[in-house]
Protein backbone atom coordinates (compact mmCIF):
# COMPACT_ATOMS: atom_id res chain seq x y z
CA UNK A 1 0.00 0.00 0.00
CA UNK A 2 1.06 3.78 -0.23
CA UNK A 3 1.01 7.23 1.01
CA UNK A 4 -1.21 9.49 -1.52
CA UNK A 5 0.10 13.14 -0.59
CA UNK A 6 -1.70 15.99 -2.43
CA UNK A 7 0.22 19.25 -2.81
CA UNK A 8 3.53 19.80 -3.98
CA UNK A 9 4.68 22.86 -2.21
CA UNK A 10 7.37 23.07 0.55
CA UNK A 11 5.58 20.73 2.89
CA UNK A 12 4.23 17.93 0.86
CA UNK A 13 7.87 18.15 -1.00
CA UNK A 14 9.59 17.97 2.25
CA UNK A 15 7.15 15.38 3.55
CA UNK A 16 7.77 13.30 0.52
CA UNK A 17 11.76 13.28 0.74
CA UNK A 18 11.25 13.10 4.68
CA UNK A 19 9.44 9.08 4.14
CA UNK A 20 11.36 8.28 1.09
CA UNK A 21 14.54 8.79 3.00
CA UNK A 22 13.29 7.10 6.33
CA UNK A 23 12.03 3.89 4.14
CA UNK A 24 15.02 4.11 1.67
CA UNK A 25 12.47 4.12 -1.25
CA UNK A 26 10.96 0.92 0.52
CA UNK A 27 7.09 2.52 0.50
CA UNK A 28 5.55 3.54 -2.17
CA UNK A 29 4.70 7.29 -1.65
CA UNK A 30 3.04 9.40 -4.49
CA UNK A 31 3.03 13.09 -4.72
CA UNK A 32 0.41 15.10 -6.88
CA UNK A 33 2.12 18.74 -7.31
CA UNK A 34 -0.28 21.57 -9.28
CA UNK A 35 2.17 23.58 -10.43
CA UNK A 36 4.94 22.90 -12.75
CA UNK A 37 8.10 24.76 -11.16
CA UNK A 38 10.53 27.06 -13.64
CA UNK A 39 14.01 25.43 -13.68
CA UNK A 40 15.09 29.13 -14.41
CA UNK A 41 14.38 30.70 -11.63
CA UNK A 42 15.13 34.28 -12.15
CA UNK A 43 17.85 36.40 -10.03
CA UNK A 44 15.31 39.39 -9.31
CA UNK A 45 15.39 38.25 -5.67
CA UNK A 46 11.65 39.30 -5.53
CA UNK A 47 9.55 36.61 -4.39
CA UNK A 48 8.79 35.02 -1.03
CA UNK A 49 11.37 34.08 1.53
CA UNK A 50 10.92 32.56 4.09
CA UNK A 51 12.83 32.32 7.93
CA UNK A 52 13.90 28.53 9.11
CA UNK A 53 14.42 28.38 12.62
CA UNK A 54 17.66 25.99 13.29
CA UNK A 55 15.34 23.41 14.82
CA UNK A 56 13.84 23.14 10.78
CA UNK A 57 17.37 23.42 9.41
CA UNK A 58 18.48 20.30 11.92
CA UNK A 59 15.02 18.41 10.91
CA UNK A 60 15.78 18.62 7.13
CA UNK A 61 19.26 17.62 7.41
CA UNK A 62 18.07 14.62 9.48
CA UNK A 63 16.50 13.21 6.06
CA UNK A 64 19.37 14.10 3.89
CA UNK A 65 18.24 17.63 2.46
CA UNK A 66 19.51 20.41 4.11
CA UNK A 67 22.95 19.83 2.14
CA UNK A 68 21.07 20.90 -1.12
CA UNK A 69 19.21 23.81 0.62
CA UNK A 70 22.30 25.40 2.49
CA UNK A 71 23.94 26.86 -0.46
CA UNK A 72 20.61 28.71 -1.05
CA UNK A 73 20.03 29.91 2.59
CA UNK A 74 21.64 32.83 4.45
CA UNK A 75 22.62 32.51 7.70
CA UNK A 76 21.30 34.73 10.12
CA UNK A 77 23.25 35.94 12.72
CA UNK A 78 21.40 38.74 14.80
CA UNK A 79 18.02 39.33 15.57
CA UNK A 80 16.99 43.09 16.06
CA UNK A 81 13.55 43.90 17.71
CA UNK A 82 12.11 47.48 18.39
CA UNK A 83 8.96 48.93 18.56
CA UNK A 84 8.58 52.32 16.24
CA UNK A 85 9.11 55.25 18.28
CA UNK A 86 10.06 53.63 21.51
CA UNK A 87 13.13 53.23 23.43
CA UNK A 88 12.84 49.86 24.09
CA UNK A 89 14.58 47.04 21.74
CA UNK A 90 15.74 43.18 21.58
CA UNK A 91 19.01 41.99 20.57
CA UNK A 92 19.72 38.61 19.51
CA UNK A 93 23.09 37.47 19.26
CA UNK A 94 24.18 33.64 17.64
CA UNK A 95 27.67 33.82 19.56
CA UNK A 96 25.50 34.00 22.94
CA UNK A 97 24.12 30.22 22.52
CA UNK A 98 27.35 29.25 20.93
CA UNK A 99 25.97 28.54 17.68
CA UNK A 100 26.78 29.86 14.16
CA UNK A 101 23.54 31.00 12.97
CA UNK A 102 19.79 31.79 14.72
CA UNK A 103 17.87 30.96 11.54
CA UNK A 104 18.23 30.84 7.84
CA UNK A 105 16.88 33.44 5.21
CA UNK A 106 15.50 30.82 1.73
CA UNK A 107 14.05 32.34 -1.41
CA UNK A 108 10.79 30.17 -1.78
CA UNK A 109 10.36 29.37 -5.85
CA UNK A 110 14.45 28.82 -5.50
CA UNK A 111 14.23 26.47 -2.92
CA UNK A 112 11.63 25.01 -4.11
CA UNK A 113 13.35 24.50 -7.51
CA UNK A 114 16.05 22.69 -5.50
CA UNK A 115 13.59 20.33 -3.57
CA UNK A 116 12.27 19.22 -7.27
CA UNK A 117 14.86 17.94 -8.43
CA UNK A 118 15.59 16.07 -4.97
CA UNK A 119 12.00 14.66 -5.36
CA UNK A 120 12.62 13.45 -8.82
CA UNK A 121 15.70 11.53 -7.93
CA UNK A 122 14.24 10.29 -4.46
CA UNK A 123 13.72 6.48 -4.42
CA UNK A 124 10.28 5.66 -4.14
CA UNK A 125 8.79 8.65 -5.00
CA UNK A 126 6.15 9.03 -8.07
CA UNK A 127 5.40 12.45 -9.06
CA UNK A 128 1.97 13.45 -10.77
CA UNK A 129 2.75 17.45 -12.07
CA UNK A 130 1.06 19.18 -13.18
CA UNK A 131 -1.90 17.41 -11.51
CA UNK A 132 -4.93 18.28 -9.20
CA UNK A 133 -7.28 16.25 -7.82
CA UNK A 134 -11.11 16.23 -8.84
CA UNK A 135 -12.35 13.28 -6.47
CA UNK A 136 -11.92 11.62 -3.42
CA UNK A 137 -13.24 8.58 -1.77
CA UNK A 138 -12.30 7.17 1.20
CA UNK A 139 -13.26 3.07 1.87
CA UNK A 140 -12.64 0.97 5.06
CA UNK A 141 -9.48 0.17 4.17
CA UNK A 142 -8.16 2.45 1.16
CA UNK A 143 -8.84 5.07 0.21
CA UNK A 144 -9.02 6.44 -3.58
CA UNK A 145 -7.94 9.69 -5.36
CA UNK A 146 -9.15 10.95 -8.89
CA UNK A 147 -6.77 13.36 -10.98
CA UNK A 148 -8.12 15.73 -13.49
CA UNK A 149 -7.25 14.03 -16.28
CA UNK A 150 -9.62 10.91 -15.04
CA UNK A 151 -6.31 8.49 -13.90
CA UNK A 152 -7.16 6.80 -10.16
CA UNK A 153 -4.42 6.30 -7.43
CA UNK A 154 -5.52 4.24 -4.26
CA UNK A 155 -3.22 4.58 -1.49
CA UNK A 156 -3.60 3.77 2.32
CA UNK A 157 -3.13 6.93 3.83
CA UNK A 158 -4.26 10.53 1.73
CA UNK A 159 -2.28 13.50 3.27
CA UNK A 160 -3.55 17.43 2.41
CA UNK A 161 -0.71 19.51 2.03
CA UNK A 162 -2.64 21.79 -0.42
CA UNK A 163 -2.13 24.58 1.19
CA UNK A 164 -4.82 27.41 3.18
CA UNK A 165 -7.66 26.61 0.43
CA UNK A 166 -7.09 23.12 0.66
CA UNK A 167 -9.12 21.17 -2.10
CA UNK A 168 -8.75 18.06 -0.09
CA UNK A 169 -10.56 19.84 3.29
CA UNK A 170 -13.62 21.05 0.88
CA UNK A 171 -13.68 17.95 -0.93
CA UNK A 172 -13.73 15.81 2.30
CA UNK A 173 -15.96 18.08 4.30
CA UNK A 174 -13.64 19.33 6.89
CA UNK A 175 -14.77 22.31 8.41
CA UNK A 176 -12.12 25.33 8.74
CA UNK A 177 -12.30 28.64 10.62
CA UNK A 178 -10.77 32.03 9.45
CA UNK A 179 -9.86 34.68 11.07
CA UNK A 180 -9.59 37.88 8.48
CA UNK A 181 -6.90 40.14 10.19
CA UNK A 182 -7.53 42.59 7.56
CA UNK A 183 -4.43 43.10 6.72
CA UNK A 184 -2.00 42.51 3.82
CA UNK A 185 1.58 41.90 3.81
CA UNK A 186 3.65 43.38 1.44
CA UNK A 187 6.40 41.27 0.28
CA UNK A 188 9.80 42.36 -1.88
CA UNK A 189 13.56 42.62 -1.81
CA UNK A 190 15.70 45.99 -1.04
CA UNK A 191 19.43 47.10 -1.93
CA UNK A 192 20.69 48.47 0.82
CA UNK A 193 23.56 50.96 1.41
CA UNK A 194 25.22 49.50 4.21
CA UNK A 195 26.24 45.38 3.98
CA UNK A 196 23.19 43.50 6.60
CA UNK A 197 26.07 41.92 7.82
CA UNK A 198 23.44 38.73 8.61
CA UNK A 199 21.33 41.11 10.79
CA UNK A 200 17.42 40.86 10.61
CA UNK A 201 15.03 42.80 11.89
CA UNK A 202 11.26 43.04 13.65
CA UNK A 203 10.38 46.52 13.87
CA UNK A 204 6.58 47.24 15.00
CA UNK A 205 5.21 50.31 13.32
CA UNK A 206 2.11 52.52 12.99
CA UNK A 207 1.37 50.53 9.94
CA UNK A 208 2.02 46.91 11.27
CA UNK A 209 5.34 44.76 11.56
CA UNK A 210 7.76 45.10 9.37
CA UNK A 211 10.35 42.33 8.83
CA UNK A 212 14.00 42.84 7.42
CA UNK A 213 15.66 39.49 6.64
CA UNK A 214 19.33 39.07 5.06
CA UNK A 215 19.50 37.63 1.95
CA UNK A 216 22.14 36.98 -1.02
CA UNK A 217 24.05 39.71 -3.13
CA UNK A 218 23.73 43.00 -0.64
CA UNK A 219 20.06 42.63 -0.72
CA UNK A 220 17.36 42.29 2.45
CA UNK A 221 13.86 41.22 1.80
CA UNK A 222 11.23 42.57 3.90
CA UNK A 223 7.65 41.91 4.89
CA UNK A 224 5.83 44.63 5.92
CA UNK A 225 1.98 44.20 7.25
CA UNK A 226 -0.14 46.64 6.84
CA UNK A 227 -4.12 47.52 6.99
CA UNK A 228 -6.30 46.66 4.20
CA UNK A 229 -7.45 50.13 3.55
CA UNK A 230 -3.46 51.00 3.43
CA UNK A 231 -2.98 48.49 0.37
CA UNK A 232 -4.94 50.53 -2.09
CA UNK A 233 -2.19 53.60 -1.24
CA UNK A 234 0.38 51.69 -1.28
CA UNK A 235 -0.40 49.96 -4.76
CA UNK A 236 -0.01 53.56 -6.26
CA UNK A 237 3.23 54.23 -5.05
CA UNK A 238 5.77 54.14 -7.47
CA UNK A 239 9.59 53.02 -6.54
CA UNK A 240 10.84 55.98 -5.54
CA UNK A 241 7.93 56.69 -3.29
CA UNK A 242 7.77 53.37 -1.95
CA UNK A 243 11.37 53.94 -0.69
CA UNK A 244 10.62 56.90 0.71
CA UNK A 245 7.75 55.52 2.96
CA UNK A 246 9.74 52.22 3.58
CA UNK A 247 12.92 54.46 5.11
CA UNK A 248 10.67 56.28 6.87
CA UNK A 249 9.13 53.18 8.45
CA UNK A 250 12.38 51.26 9.26
CA UNK A 251 14.81 53.77 9.90
CA UNK A 252 18.35 53.60 8.84
CA UNK A 253 20.58 50.89 10.54
CA UNK A 254 20.71 49.41 6.96
CA UNK A 255 21.97 52.84 5.45
CA UNK A 256 19.90 54.46 2.33
CA UNK A 257 17.37 52.16 0.29
CA UNK A 258 19.06 52.38 -3.04
CA UNK A 259 16.60 49.73 -5.26
CA UNK A 260 13.27 48.43 -4.44
CA UNK A 261 11.71 45.18 -6.17
CA UNK A 262 8.67 44.39 -7.61
CA UNK A 263 5.84 44.26 -4.90
CA UNK A 264 3.84 40.87 -4.22
CA UNK A 265 0.87 41.35 -1.93
CA UNK A 266 -0.52 37.80 0.78
CA UNK A 267 -3.88 38.59 2.27
CA UNK A 268 -3.05 38.03 5.92
CA UNK A 269 -5.70 35.37 8.09
CA UNK A 270 -5.22 32.87 10.48
CA UNK A 271 -7.22 29.43 9.47
CA UNK A 272 -7.75 26.46 11.59
CA UNK A 273 -9.09 23.39 11.11
CA UNK A 274 -11.67 21.82 13.60
CA UNK A 275 -9.45 18.60 13.02
CA UNK A 276 -6.47 17.73 11.56
CA UNK A 277 -7.54 13.83 11.04
CA UNK A 278 -10.37 12.37 9.67
CA UNK A 279 -10.96 9.01 8.07
CA UNK A 280 -8.01 8.20 6.22
CA UNK A 281 -7.03 11.49 5.93
CA UNK A 282 -4.08 14.06 7.56
CA UNK A 283 -4.18 17.32 7.12
CA UNK A 284 -0.46 19.28 7.19
CA UNK A 285 1.40 22.57 7.24
CA UNK A 286 -1.07 25.25 5.63
CA UNK A 287 -3.99 22.88 4.79
CA UNK A 288 -3.82 22.44 8.68
CA UNK A 289 -3.44 25.99 9.98
CA UNK A 290 -2.62 28.56 8.35
CA UNK A 291 -0.94 31.72 10.57
CA UNK A 292 0.05 35.20 10.50
CA UNK A 293 3.98 35.85 9.38
CA UNK A 294 4.19 38.33 11.83
CA UNK A 295 6.76 35.85 13.96
CA UNK A 296 7.49 33.53 10.71
CA UNK A 297 6.23 30.01 12.21
CA UNK A 298 4.44 28.89 9.79
CA UNK A 299 6.79 26.96 7.98
CA UNK A 300 8.42 25.84 11.08
CA UNK A 301 5.22 24.85 12.38
CA UNK A 302 4.37 22.32 9.23
CA UNK A 303 8.21 21.33 9.22
CA UNK A 304 6.79 19.89 13.17
CA UNK A 305 4.02 17.95 11.35
CA UNK A 306 5.79 16.35 8.90
CA UNK A 307 8.76 14.61 11.46
CA UNK A 308 5.85 13.73 13.57
CA UNK A 309 4.06 11.93 10.85
CA UNK A 310 7.11 10.46 9.28
CA UNK A 311 8.12 9.38 12.36
CA UNK A 312 4.36 8.07 13.26
CA UNK A 313 4.05 6.47 9.52
CA UNK A 314 7.67 5.02 10.08
CA UNK A 315 6.78 3.09 13.47
CA UNK A 316 2.96 2.22 12.21
CA UNK A 317 4.79 0.21 9.22
CA UNK A 318 7.25 -1.22 11.42
CA UNK A 319 5.13 -2.59 13.80
CA UNK A 320 2.72 -3.80 11.08
CA UNK A 321 -0.80 -1.65 12.14
CA UNK A 322 -0.98 0.43 9.23
CA UNK A 323 -0.20 3.58 8.19
CA UNK A 324 -3.99 4.51 8.08
CA UNK A 325 -5.12 3.29 10.93
CA UNK A 326 -7.05 5.85 12.97
CA UNK A 327 -5.59 5.03 16.34
CA UNK A 328 -2.31 5.82 14.42
CA UNK A 329 -3.76 8.79 13.21
CA UNK A 330 -5.38 9.70 16.46
CA UNK A 331 -1.87 9.40 18.05
CA UNK A 332 -0.39 11.92 15.52
CA UNK A 333 -3.12 14.31 16.06
CA UNK A 334 -3.12 13.98 19.89
CA UNK A 335 1.25 14.84 20.01
CA UNK A 336 0.40 17.74 17.64
CA UNK A 337 -1.98 19.44 19.21
CA UNK A 338 -0.19 21.80 21.98
CA UNK A 339 2.23 22.58 20.09
CA UNK A 340 0.08 23.74 17.40
CA UNK A 341 -2.31 25.86 20.10
CA UNK A 342 0.98 27.33 21.58
CA UNK A 343 2.34 28.56 18.34
CA UNK A 344 -1.12 30.04 17.23
CA UNK A 345 -2.03 31.27 20.76
CA UNK A 346 1.78 33.31 21.02
CA UNK A 347 1.37 34.63 17.38
CA UNK A 348 -2.11 35.66 17.54
CA UNK A 349 -1.25 37.35 20.37
CA UNK A 350 2.11 39.15 19.38
CA UNK A 351 -0.33 40.57 16.83
CA UNK A 352 -2.75 42.00 19.20
CA UNK A 353 -0.26 43.20 21.19
CA UNK A 354 2.38 44.94 18.72
CA UNK A 355 -0.51 46.27 16.85
CA UNK A 356 -2.41 48.19 19.19
CA UNK A 357 -1.01 51.78 19.56
CA UNK A 358 -2.89 52.81 23.04
CA UNK A 359 -0.41 55.13 25.08
CA UNK A 360 -0.41 52.96 28.05
CA UNK A 361 0.37 49.55 25.74
CA UNK A 362 2.72 51.39 24.24
CA UNK A 363 4.76 52.04 27.25
CA UNK A 364 4.10 48.87 28.60
CA UNK A 365 6.02 47.17 25.09
CA UNK A 366 8.72 49.21 25.75
CA UNK A 367 9.43 48.23 29.26
CA UNK A 368 8.82 44.50 28.08
CA UNK A 369 11.64 44.98 25.28
CA UNK A 370 14.17 46.55 27.22
CA UNK A 371 13.34 44.09 30.51
CA UNK A 372 13.73 41.17 28.11
CA UNK A 373 17.36 42.23 26.41
CA UNK A 374 18.54 43.03 29.81
CA UNK A 375 17.21 39.97 31.45
CA UNK A 376 19.63 36.96 30.25
CA UNK A 377 16.86 34.15 31.20
CA UNK A 378 13.86 36.04 29.17
CA UNK A 379 16.24 36.64 26.43
CA UNK A 380 16.73 32.86 26.13
CA UNK A 381 12.95 32.01 26.55
CA UNK A 382 12.73 34.04 23.70
CA UNK A 383 16.08 32.79 21.69
CA UNK A 384 14.26 29.26 22.23
CA UNK A 385 11.12 30.18 20.77
CA UNK A 386 12.79 31.92 17.78
CA UNK A 387 15.41 28.81 16.97
CA UNK A 388 12.32 26.08 17.31
CA UNK A 389 9.56 26.75 19.26
CA UNK A 390 8.89 26.15 22.59
CA UNK A 391 9.01 22.64 22.96
CA UNK A 392 12.23 22.52 21.73
CA UNK A 393 15.64 23.16 23.21
CA UNK A 394 18.37 21.04 21.86
CA UNK A 395 20.09 23.76 20.32
CA UNK A 396 21.09 25.49 23.48
CA UNK A 397 21.70 22.24 25.26
CA UNK A 398 24.18 20.96 22.57
CA UNK A 399 26.97 23.13 21.26
CA UNK A 400 28.06 20.77 18.71
CA UNK A 401 26.04 22.37 15.64
CA UNK A 402 25.49 19.66 13.09
CA UNK A 403 24.65 22.22 10.20
C1 LIG B 1 4.38 36.98 3.72
C2 LIG B 1 4.65 35.65 4.36
C3 LIG B 1 5.84 35.42 5.01
C4 LIG B 1 6.09 34.19 5.63
N1 LIG B 1 7.27 34.01 6.31
C5 LIG B 1 7.50 32.83 6.94
C6 LIG B 1 8.72 32.63 7.66
O1 LIG B 1 9.56 33.51 7.75
N2 LIG B 1 8.90 31.42 8.27
C7 LIG B 1 7.97 30.42 8.20
O2 LIG B 1 8.20 29.35 8.78
N3 LIG B 1 6.82 30.60 7.51
C8 LIG B 1 6.57 31.76 6.88
N4 LIG B 1 5.40 31.94 6.18
C9 LIG B 1 4.48 30.79 6.05
C10 LIG B 1 4.93 29.82 4.96
O3 LIG B 1 5.14 30.52 3.76
C11 LIG B 1 3.87 28.74 4.78
O4 LIG B 1 3.56 28.17 6.02
C12 LIG B 1 4.34 27.64 3.84
O5 LIG B 1 4.84 28.16 2.63
C13 LIG B 1 3.15 26.71 3.57
O6 LIG B 1 3.54 25.68 2.70
P1 LIG B 1 2.48 24.58 2.22
O7 LIG B 1 3.25 23.66 1.34
O8 LIG B 1 1.73 24.04 3.38
O9 LIG B 1 1.39 25.39 1.38
P2 LIG B 1 1.53 26.07 -0.05
O10 LIG B 1 2.83 26.74 -0.20
O11 LIG B 1 0.31 26.88 -0.26
O12 LIG B 1 1.55 24.84 -1.07
C14 LIG B 1 0.40 24.11 -1.38
C15 LIG B 1 0.61 23.49 -2.75
O13 LIG B 1 -0.51 22.66 -3.06
C16 LIG B 1 -0.90 22.88 -4.41
N5 LIG B 1 -2.33 22.54 -4.56
C17 LIG B 1 -3.41 23.25 -4.16
N6 LIG B 1 -4.54 22.59 -4.45
C18 LIG B 1 -4.17 21.44 -5.08
C19 LIG B 1 -4.89 20.35 -5.64
N7 LIG B 1 -6.21 20.28 -5.64
N8 LIG B 1 -4.18 19.31 -6.20
C20 LIG B 1 -2.82 19.34 -6.22
N9 LIG B 1 -2.10 20.37 -5.69
C21 LIG B 1 -2.77 21.40 -5.14
C22 LIG B 1 -0.59 24.37 -4.66
O14 LIG B 1 -0.40 24.63 -6.02
C23 LIG B 1 0.72 24.52 -3.87
O15 LIG B 1 1.84 24.20 -4.67
C24 LIG B 1 5.13 33.16 5.57
C25 LIG B 1 3.91 33.39 4.89
C26 LIG B 1 3.67 34.62 4.31
C27 LIG B 1 2.36 34.85 3.61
Amino acid sequence: MSIIIVGGGIVGSMLALALSYTTQGNQTIFLIAEKKLKSNWHTTYDGKSIALSIDTCQKIASFGVWSAIKPLATAITNIHISDRGSPGFILLNSQDYNISALGYIIELSRAMNTLLTCVQEAPGIHLYCPRKVSEIERFEEYVCVTLDNGEKIHGELLVAADGTYSDVANLCGIKRCTVNYEQVAVVSTVLTQLAHNGWAFERFTDQGPLAMLPIANGYSTFIWCQSYISQQRIEKWNDKQFLIELQDAFGWRLGRFLQVGRRKIHPLQLQTTTQNISHRLVLIGNAAQTLHPIAGQGFNLGMRDITLLADTLQSAWKHGTGAGDYLTLQNYQKSRMKDVRDTITITDGLLRIFSNRHAGLVMGRALALIMIDQIPSLRRVLAQWILGGMQWNTALRDKNETL
